[in-house]
């Protein structure tokens, strides 16, 4: 007999399809039947309500979440059912237990005491912690390059380059998605387009991605998507785009010419696809965006403190009211946050980004959804970790307008599913794992602000992971049934 029936559901199969009224039988953690359904031991009443696949989150940093909050809330309240973690060249593994793995992954295992040296022991690690959710792994170029040469401002040597490229391949071999990079950070900032083409490359026996946090969001923009597709084509390998924006005000707009370049290149047969997060403001390690020598004041003046350990007080609070309270410079205050004890940990929101352009990227085919969150709930951190998808649905879909309901589903689910490799999910079809989320599409919304971050969205009642109940009217119910996923195309 069936063990659940989901009755009197819009089914959004996550393909494009408009939806339609259907049962959806489950049995263990697959789907088993979606249309009339006979009994089953348990019965759930959607009362019309719509049912698709769980959304696939393809920009992530919850590496360390996982071991930190293996509940998972603030993507599970999202509707959110499985990850890709390992973004912007800084990933959990590989790992070495005599080096400081804080540094090596980007603050992403910050007080996080692993035993695991690569992917096969990470996700051992992670699974006894029974997570709320799954999780998909890419290997990062700033992570391989700091355990085979640290913070080198070089090119590797050779026999760096072949430890690097090892550590790529075990990680593909034990099912790794994708090599990621992150080219404006330390130390992949440091490499030659040709050492990043030679890791990437390493991705094609295996038909698996590179994704990138280019070289240059702002005004190096179009030189960064020309590197960008330099990289997938001598690498012949699919390239994703993460969190595609045109950052600072000279440069808005950009992201019209930047897309053109895309579609240009898929015209002519070269794999792409992208994300973006649905918001005008980014967020990161603030380290990462000044020079202490020469502090930038345009960017300082759009910086908000998210979560800084030295000055618990500024979390929260734009950098200039700072300064106006201490009756100083901006530049001063940035200067005196990055130079404390642990001012390197601080973490910044930064507007940079326009409305315009975000509606711009949405209206794309091939754009996908990331939420770019970062997982530290200390401080107040970007809305982004808790709001990316309801925002997409009830704001730009709703609201907006900017594209369909069904379509908006498909790219948070089905495509995200087929390119970032993930057997038998991001459908709502028999045989296809039970990842399944039922929300109200005239309700659905995100309630995190800046002001409020750590708020769950309204507008979504059940949450289903592996056929278990995750999340029901609000209560988490910590049924952990998340899983390790590996690569498989
Ligand atoms: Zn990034």
């Amino acid at each position: 007999m069936t063990d659940i029936a989901i009755r009197n559901a819009l089914v959004l199969d996550g393909t494009g399809n408009p939806a339609m009224e259907a049962d959806i039988g489950i049995e263990g953690d697959r789907i088993t039947q979606v249309g009339d359904v006979g009994p089953a031991k348990q019965e759930i009443n959607a009362n019309g309500l719509h049912v698709s696949p769980g959304f696939i989150d393809t920009h992530s940093h919850d590496d360390g979440a996982f071991f930190r909050h293996p509940g998972m809330a603030f993507k599970l309240a999202q509707g959110v059912t499985t990850v890709v973690a390992g973004n912007c060249g800084f990933s959990a593994i590989p790992a070495d237990p005599n080096l400081d793995s804080a540094r090596a992954s980007g603050g992403i295992l910050a007080g996080v005491a692993g035993e695991f040296t690569d992917l096969d022991g990470y996700f051992e690690a992670v699974a006894k912690g029974n997570p709320a959710i799954n999780n998909m792994m890419l290997v990062g170029h700033n992570t391989v390059r700091t355990l085979a040469l640290g913070y080198e401002k070089r090119s590797p040597t050779s026999a760096e380059m072949t430890k690097m490229k090892d550590h790529v391949r075990t990680a593909f071999d034990q099912g790794a998605c994708g090599f990621s990079t992150g080219l404006i950070y330390r130390p992949g900032r440091w490499s030659e387009t040709e050492e990043v083409i030679e890791l990437a490359a390493l991705a094609n026996p295996y038909n698996a991605l590179y994704t990138t946090h280019m070289r240059n969001e702002g005004d190096g923009l179009l030189e960064a998507v020309d590197e960008t597709l330099r990289i997938g084509t001598e690498g012949n390998i699919h390239v994703h785009i993460s969190h595609h924006k045109s950052a600072g005000r000279a440069n808005w707009g950009k992201i019209r010419q930047s897309l053109d370049k895309v579609d240009a290149a898929l015209a002519k047969g070269q794999r792409i696809t992208l994300d973006v997060y649905p918001y005008t403001a980014g967020s990161g390690r603030m380290i990462e965006y000044f020079n202490l020598d020469n502090i930038n004041r345009d960017l300082a003046e759009v910086i908000r403190i998210a979560s800084c350990p030295a000055f618990r007080d500024y979390e929260g609070k734009m950098a200039v009211d700072i300064a106006t309270a201490e009756n100083a410079d901006v530049t001063q205050i940035i200067h005196k946050i990055l130079t404390a004890p642990k001012g390197d940990r601080t973490l910044c929101i930064h507007f940079i980004i326009d409305e315009a352009d975000v509606e711009t990227n949405l209206a794309h085919k091939d754009m996908m959804v990331g939420s770019d969150g970062i997982p530290d709930l200390n401080g107040q951190p970007h809305p982004r970790l808790f709001g990316t998808f309801p925002r997409v649905l009830g704001h730009y879909v709703r609201e907006r307008g900017i594209l369909s309901l069904p379509e908006a589903v498909r790219r948070m689910t089905s495509l995200s599913a087929e390119t970032f490799g993930m057997t038998d999910r991001g459908q709502v079809k028999p045989g296809y794992f039970a990842d399944l989320v039922m929300f109200d599409p005239e309700s659905i919304i995100d309630t995190a602000t800046y002001d409020d971050p750590k708020q769950e969205p309204a507008g979504i009642n059940l949450v289903m992971v592996n056929g278990r109940i995750a999340l029901q009217d609000g209560q988490h119910t910590r049924a952990g049934s998340g899983k390790m996923l590996r690569f498989r195309k």
